[in-house]
């Protein structure tokens, strides 16, 4: 693209020499294996003559590392052009003649210290320090065989000179230079231009080589990680068995930790799969597999799962994780609702759709009622294909309703007063979210997760919404800072009411044998 656009560099010409080169012999390779849909993209490596003499041509006139810009040159290889040649040898002697001339003057003038240097201001001059200049200034008796030194500078201990013979063969190696630039310049444009003829077919065998490489590393990754090939065709049906999420799947691997795999079925009488579960139970990651896996398998790629039998999906549409787009005037649940609304009116009966905690950014009943809706809409409306994760329990009762609803929902095991995660789908509904014991993992301070036992208690144990008020109305409980709601342990209040300044070695022996007393009753 940058050659046509007449913004391409030696390296570019360079990339298409690499590159059409190497697509030769990816071509020669393969030729011989009869495959169907690896000749389709093999097919589109055979180049005609054309660019193999462009590739021939490439590779015969151009150096093997390339400058980025062409007016530094230097990128046309000794040997393909005779002019060009010529004039790099003019080049390189005229260095050496100047090189050579240090020697001569030096012998004139027996100054030992004499060099013939250069600089951006002078070019080329000859250089001795101010003691031995008078040597080289011109007297009045002095013809210029004698004395050809002309001066050119003085400063404070140098004096420079330059000589008709310097200048002359300045001359010639700039000449020289410019001209051997000039000529890889009007080389290079040839190139490009005979470059750009050949476009189209040079960008037949680019997508060529991107197609074998999509499907290359598509294959390696089917091979490495244990995919298999998909059924797709054009019914309704969506059943996967065991399917993994890719990406969880090989951070787990890192930890050596195991990915659960999980089964989903979405066929028409069950085409809406309402999902609870504990949080981090793994209701995200279930939901997003399953849409990788159509996307995979669509893309044309195996896909991680035991077997996946999938009815084509026009669409994938996902509602997951919280963002807002203050920026642009909206919040958080603004943003949940735009794009819910999105999916709403945008999918259709041959979609799928994967809501992720539609409702959680508003007041509770809000939020409920908004998710139940959405389901209502998702099953009786648009009917698609869809999962739906929710900690609104509430929503489980649906199902009595809507005969293509199922609950599912994540499992776990408590165990010691604390919960495991198995990460498995099975059918029916999570009774709690264990968010307190989530947040405890998380590190919630201790007084705050009692404190929030406690309230879970008290709504649990009664109707929600007087649980709710009589809480409010519970000022004093409110009141208490978490400072104070914290009980003190045993060994605490021992320690608050000794004075150890006051206490021979063996009562403090006692009262230590005392307290793992204590703890031990
Ligand atoms: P929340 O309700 O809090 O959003 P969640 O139920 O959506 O939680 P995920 O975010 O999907 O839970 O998963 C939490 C973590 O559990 C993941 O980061 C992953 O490490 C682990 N996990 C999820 N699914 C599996 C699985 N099938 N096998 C093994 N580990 C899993």
């Amino acid at each position: 693209s940058r050659l046509t656009v007449g913004r391409g560099s030696p390296k570019d010409l360079g990339a298409i020499r690499n590159g059409l080169d190497a697509a030769e012999n990816i071509y020669a390779t393969l030729l011989h294996i009869k495959e169907k849909t690896l000749n389709n993209i093999v097919g589109k490596l055979k180049q005609n003559n054309q660019q193999k003499e462009l590739t021939d041509l490439l590779k015969k006139a151009l150096e093997d590392e390339l400058p980025f810009l062409e007016r530094d040159g230097g990128f046309i290889k000794e040997g393909y052009n005779k002019r060009l040649d010529e004039l790099r040898a003019l080049r390189d002697n005229s260095k050496r003649h100047i090189a050579a001339l240090q020697a001569k003057y030096r012998e004139m003038t027996g100054i030992d210290t004499l060099k013939v240097t250069h600089n951006n201001v002078l070019g080329f001059f000859i250089d001795v320090t101010a003691r031995h200049a008078d040597k080289l200034m011109v007297k009045e008796s002095d013809s210029v065989k004698d004395n050809p030194f002309i001066h050119r500078q003085t400063l404070a201990n140098n004096v420079r000179f330059t000589t008709p013979e310097l200048s002359e063969l300045e001359r010639d190696l700039a000449s020289a230079d410019d001209k051997a630039l000039a000529l890889e310049l009007e080389l290079f444009n040839q190139f490009v231009e005979k470059t750009c003829v050949l476009s189209e077919d040079i960008g037949r065998v680019a997508r060529g080589l991107a197609a074998l490489d999509v499907a290359l590393s598509m294959a390696t990754l089917a091979n490495e990680l244990n995919w298999t090939r998909p059924t797709l065709d054009s019914s309704e049906t969506f059943i996967i068995e065991e399917g993994r999420h890719p990406v969880v799947e090989a951070a787990l691997a890192k930890q050596t930790e195991q990915f659960v795999p999980n089964d989903c079925d979405l066929s028409q009488k069950q085409r809406l799969w309402l999902l609870t579960g504990p949080n981090m139970a793994g209701k995200s990651t279930f939901l997003r597999q399953n849409a990788l896996i159509i996307i995979l398998a669509q893309t044309g790629s195996f896909v991680p799962a035991k077997s996946a039998h999938i009815g084509l999906v026009d669409k994938v549409f996902s509602r997951v994780g919280a963002a807002d787009d203050l920026a642009r005037g909206q919040s958080t649940f603004m943003v949940e609702m735009v794009e819910t609304a999105a999916i709403l009116n945008q999918a259709t009966e041959r979609s799928l759709v994967i809501l992720d905690e539609i409702g959680r950014g508003t007041a509770t009943f809000d939020g409920l009622s908004i998710a139940w809706a959405c389901v209502e809409q998702l099953h009786k409306v648009t009917k698609c294909r869809s999962l739906f994760a929710t900690h609104y329990h509430e929503l489980t009762a649906l199902q009595e309703r809507l005969n293509a609803m199922r609950c599912y929902s994540l499992a776990v095991k408590e165990w010691k007063g604390d919960i495991v995660f198995l990460h498995s789908v099975k059918e029916g509904a999570a009774d709690q979210s264990y968010g307190i014991h989530v947040a405890k993992l998380a590190g919630l301070p201790e007084n705050v997760i009692t404190r929030a036992k406690d309230i879970l208690s008290r709504l649990n144990s009664g109707e929600q919404s007087s649980a709710l008020s009589s809480l409010s109305h519970d000022l004093p409980l409110f009141a208490q800072t978490p400072q104070e709601i914290k009980t003190k342990s045993i060994v605490e209040e021992k320690l608050a009411e000794i004075n150890p300044d006051a206490l021979s070695p063996r009562e403090a022996l006692d009262i230590l044998y005392a307290l793992k007393g204590d703890l031990e009753d």
